[in-house]
């Protein structure tokens, strides 16, 4: 990312908007907003082999690994403004299992990408399923989207929930339930 352009164009932004980017407190404003958005677009520039970084075991055991309430937060890419939320992730293993915490950085890693949840959710079942080769991978995500709550409806208490289903919690209906119940706990009601 080339930060100096990033905010020479934000200083322009700021003109636009109405404001006067030379005042006191919006004088260094561009260069943080420029490093912000560097973090907040940093999945971009990172691979989720490299946040893996080998962190599969080999295991025996075929139960199901549920990791609950990893938080979310991404930017919509229809508006730029934050989305966030929980996402519950939930695999069966076949020969293969991932450290709970390299679960964490895949969301974080997709997160810091401009994004719609619906597809979010949808890679991070895809990227487990094929970090691990599990049997099946569900992921549940619940997310407050600020472009609804601060502007459009403006509907500050509604929360979107997507799931993505795949393999063996796709194909069995009693996978998926025993998966429902084990996250239902924590759901936002
Ligand atoms: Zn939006």
């Amino acid at each position: 990312m080339n930060a100096q352009r990033v905010e020479s164009l934000i200083r322009e932004l700021l003109v636009e908007i109405g404001e006067d980017p030379n005042r006191e407190g919006l004088q260094r404003t561009p260069l943080r907003v420029a490093k912000a958005y560097e973090f907040l677009t940093s999945g971009y520039r990172r691979s989720p082999e490299e946040v893996i970084n080998g962190a599969v075991f080999a295991s025996e055991a075929n139960n199901m690994v549920i990791a609950r309430d990893i938080e979310v937060y991404s930017l919509c890419e229809h508006h730029l403004l934050p989305f966030f939320g929980r996402c519950h992730v939930g695999y069966i293993a076949q020969k293969h299992v991932i450290g709970v915490s390299k679960l964490a950085r895949i969301v974080d890693l997709l997160a810091r990408r401009l994004q719609i949840q619906e597809r979010l959710t949808a890679q991070i079942a895809r990227h487990v399923m094929d970090a691990v080769d599990a049997e099946g991978v569900g992921v549940v995500m619940e997310c407050r989207h600020l472009c609804m709550m601060m502007r459009g409806v403006e509907k500050q208490n509604s929360v979107m929930t997507t799931s993505s289903v795949l393999g063996s919690f796709h194909r069995d209906p009693a996978t998926r339930t025993e998966f429902m119940a084990l996250i239902d706990r924590t759901v936002a009601k």
